[in-house]
């Protein structure tokens, strides 16, 4: 169910130039029960004084089963975003008012299609980071493959890149597609591809009895991707998406 607490900043650093990672810990010392893919809601006002909120998807790795005490979100800064002028301004020690956690974008227990396609652009990787303990889990027990393409346009927005390759050498039922649609990476990898996310779908092959697709991010990509699938024969009930709309 969802709770409401004040969220304190601890940490953060810049992933890429106009996206922060923020660390937060719960002012009342409570930890924070969530399922990796689920997101936070940060509450605050306008100048004028109106109350409104916006959404996060929690990035926190886990150890998969207990409750975290250090809650991160990544922010990607919007021009003349109320929630960006907060987020992106806020100092260490700063507080902001949360709720949460919400939202079943979630690894589910009675999946049993052996792989799971993971599609994101931008912040929208943010719930499969959270995911990596349970991945980890399920690929060792030799349970699936798992491939996720992280769409972006040059190799600096690439949001937690390294943890991703490092993720990838660890578990070799793991592929790790980046998809740069601008720029290619200075030092070209053989699972590199030039592109949108969608456009690298096809060679994948997605079948029915095979793939479960999770789509997270930009609408637009969502919605791409989504009409991608479905046209290679993918049935929507394995389709899950979670479409980063601005909630205002
Ligand atoms: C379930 C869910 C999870 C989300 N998780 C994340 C997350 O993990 N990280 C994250 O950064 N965001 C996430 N978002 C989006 C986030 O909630 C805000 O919408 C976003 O941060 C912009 O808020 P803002 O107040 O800065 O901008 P606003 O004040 O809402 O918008 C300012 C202006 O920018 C436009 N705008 C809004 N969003 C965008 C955009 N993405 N691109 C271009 N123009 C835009 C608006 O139409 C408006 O004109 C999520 C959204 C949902 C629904």
């Amino acid at each position: 169910m969802a709770d409401h607490f004040q969220l304190r900043l601890v940490d953060s650093r810049m992933l890429a130039p106009t996206v922060r990672h923020l660390v937060f810990e719960r002012v009342d010392g409570e930890p924070l029960a969530f399922v990796p893919g689920q997101f936070l809601q940060i509450h605050f006002a306008y100048d004028d004084g109106t109350a409104t909120k916006r959404s996060y998807s929690v990035a926190t790795v886990g150890d998969g089963s207990s409750p975290v005490r250090q809650i991160e979100i990544a922010v990607s800064y919007v021009e003349g975003g109320a929630a960006t002028k907060l987020l992106g301004g806020l100092a260490h020690g700063g507080t902001v008012e949360a709720s949460g956690p919400y939202g079943r974008f979630c690894l589910q227990a009675g999946d049993s299609h052996p792989r799971y396609l993971l599609l994101a652009t931008g912040t929208g990787v943010t719930p499969y980071r959270a995911m990596l303990p349970r991945l980890a889990e399920l690929l060792a027990a030799g349970e699936r493959e798992v491939v996720l393409l992280y769409g972006a346009r040059s190799e600096a927005e690439l949001l937690y890149d390294d943890e991703f390759t490092a993720f990838a050498e660890l578990h070799p039922g793991f592929t790790y597609l980046s998809c740069l649609s601008r720029q290619p990476r200075q030092a070209a990898r053989a699972h590199d591809r030039v592109g949108h996310v969608q456009a690298a779908l096809p060679e994948l092959a997605p079948a029915a009895e095979r793939d479960i697709a999770y789509l997270c991010g930009n609408p637009n990509m969502v919605d791409a991707a989504f009409g991608v699938l479905k046209e290679l024969g993918l049935p929507v009930p394995q389709i899950r998406r979670e479409k980063y709309i601005s909630s205002r």
